[in-house]
């Protein structure tokens, strides 16, 4: 078999990548990862945390294969030249021998080079580690917008290297130079994948599958799955399961598991959530988190609730058109920020005496995303200068006055979606009780939205995003921060003028850095500048009510948003 090994990958391009992580692979070496020197490991063989391995070291990569090593789930995959087949380095079967064995970073690399999923470890239920592959940022954001369906159907490489802002050929070669494999091969290979993942899982009926996944034909489908895996794609499912009749999704919902990498703050996530639960679009309980969801038109249910014991959540997904479920999914990936490898980036923030403490305190700390862009722009403007429960109430105020019901009427409490950038645009914001130019800035966002449907996009750097946002009016630095952060999921988003964030990097006399000296701070916290944030809001809330006064704690539970004071100190126009 014709393969593309690791030895055919370290070109001029995958030898770049590797510089590019070297020094970050290096300081962050270290197995136990406990503090210490880092950067003594030059040449370390074995090393988890080097996302180039499988292009640099076939023999430490066998290592962790023979040793069946799951800190390596989901940075390696193996093509097995004897039997054709990709396994996870955690793969219960038999290890193959060395000189049998390719190694690749990524599901899509061993595919490429010709090598079908193995049906024991299910390579599509590896974490899916995304945003570690945060050395391009155009790579990561590719690949997210490969994830929301960018190149199915109608699709092209040209259209997303444009929304990418580089051109086709640049995207094609940083794709290759970062994961060695092409944007249309990481699209093909997330279809086969996810479908795998539908047909194991649900009871979804194949043609069903086939458009959910993002095939453009359900003949498609068949073709791909007997090209791969040498049978139609039923004969995969196990016999006893009896797919449900078409269209009947909506009714019963979809059930699929997202690994993530351990450790995950679940606690830590749900109080996020349960602090800004908007009433009848949002609601938290003991079991978890259950929203509403409306896309492409239609309106459904997502319920989200922990599996802890198998390292995924459980997401439930009740919602009229199967095609949408891709979409939805990595909504849910984005707000639980499921892609995220909290070990690699808090080795990093932890070299930081500042941090280290914090991120020894909560190692699996996430940065919780928005839902929707629109969405968490219009949170940020309702809550300048008020505490949390008071911007909560507010949206909730805006979703009564302008959202849309949810058909069929209120279910376990969700009764209406947020309301749409036109909704808003046309609604009487008389009824909502702030100030008026605040109501003008609601109004020119929805109507920026409008003009741009993808302002919330992450277009260019994190300047570029910030930029563009400061440009509508009542927006501001700490808010466009805010929404880079939240919204467009800039990892090195990194508001500094946060109040928040001032006093969870006080020292110990209490003596807070200006603005400035934190974002000089910052600047060894790159590109996971917002991790950090999240650790210092964390720390800053669990601190808080020691020390601070009434007014104070009442916010304080709420973790990981600047409080009342924060909003003010960071300038916002009123
Ligand atoms: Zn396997």
């Amino acid at each position: 078999m014709e393969t593309r090994g690791g030895d055919a990958r370290l070109t001029a391009g995958a030898n770049h990548a590797i510089r590019g992580w070297w020094r970050f692979a290096v300081a962050t070496g270290s197995e136990n990862r406990e503090p210490g020197p880092r950067f003594q490991c030059h040449g370390r063989a074995v090393d988890a945390l080097d996302p180039a391995l499988p292009m640099r070291d076939a023999k430490a990569c066998y290592r962790a294969v023979a040793s069946r090593d799951a800190r390596f789930d989901g940075r390696i995959f193996v093509g097995v030249t004897s039997t054709g087949i990709y396994c996870r380095p955690v793969c219960p079967a038999r290890t193959p021998r060395f000189e049998n064995c390719r190694f690749f970073a990524s599901a899509a690399g061993a595919q490429e080079a010709g090598f079908r999923p193995c049906l024991r470890c299910r390579p599509e239920t590896a974490p899916e580690l995304a945003a570690w592959r945060g050395t391009s940022s155009t790579v990561s954001r590719g690949l997210a917008l490969i994830a929301d369906g960018a190149l199915d159907g109608e699709g092209s490489v040209d259209a997303l290297a444009a929304r990418l802002g580089v051109g086709e050929r640049q995207l094609r070669r940083l794709f290759d130079q970062h994961l060695g494999v092409s944007p249309v091969a990481v699209a093909q290979t997330r279809r086969v994948l996810f479908a795998k993942h539908l047909i194991h899982e649900t009871r979804l009926p194949m043609t069903e599958i086939a458009w959910a996944a993002g095939f453009g034909s359900v003949r498609r489908f068949n073709e791909t799955f007997r090209e791969l895996f040498h049978r139609p794609p039923s004969a995969l499912r196990r016999k006893a399961v009896v797919a449900l009749p078409e269209g009947s999704v909506a009714a019963a919902g979809v059930t699929v598991r997202l690994r993530y990498r351990p450790p995950y703050d679940w606690p830590a996530m749900l109080a996020y959530l349960r602090g800004r639960a908007i009433d009848g679009v949002e609601r938290v309980d003991g079991a978890g988190y259950v929203r509403s969801v409306a896309h492409g038109g239609a309106i459904g249910t997502v319920e989200i609730v922990h599996l802890a014991a198998r390292d995924s959540l459980g997401v439930t997904i009740r919602f009229p058109c199967v095609r949408a479920l891709p979409a939805i999914i990595a909504r849910v990936r984005r707000v639980f920020d499921l892609g995220a490898d909290v070990a690699a980036i808090g080795a990093h923030l932890a070299q930081d005496r500042l941090l280290a403490p914090l991120v020894a305190r909560r190692p699996g700390l996430r940065v919780p995303g928005g839902w929707d862009g629109f969405e968490l722009a219009v949170r940020a403007v309702l809550g300048q200068q008020i505490t949390v429960e008071a911007g909560r109430r507010l949206a909730g105020q805006l979703v009564a006055a302008c959202g849309t019901a949810v058909p069929g009427g209120p279910q376990g409490g969700i009764a209406r979606v947020f309301p749409s950038a036109a909704a808003v645009a046309a609604a009487d914001l008389s009824v909502l009780g702030m100030p008026g130019s605040r109501r003008a800035t609601l109004v020119a966002l929805a109507q920026a939205a409008l003009a741009e449907p993808r302002l919330f996009e992450p277009l260019g750097t994190v300047e570029a995003t910030v930029a563009r946002l400061c440009a509508i009016r009542g927006v501001g630095d700490w808010t466009a921060h805010y929404i880079a952060l939240r919204a467009a999921r800039e990892p090195d988003a990194f508001p500094a003028s946060d109040v928040g964030l001032l006093r969870g990097a006080a020292d110990r006399r209490g003596v807070r850095p200006s603005p400035r000296e934190l974002a000089a701070r910052a600047e060894r916290w790159r590109p996971w500048r917002a991790y950090a944030a999240q650790h210092l809001w964390m720390g800053d809330a669990e601190a808080a009510p020691a020390v601070a006064s009434p007014r104070m704690r009442r916010t304080a539970h709420v973790a990981s948003e600047p409080t009342v004071d924060a909003r003010i100190s960071a300038g916002q126009a009123s």
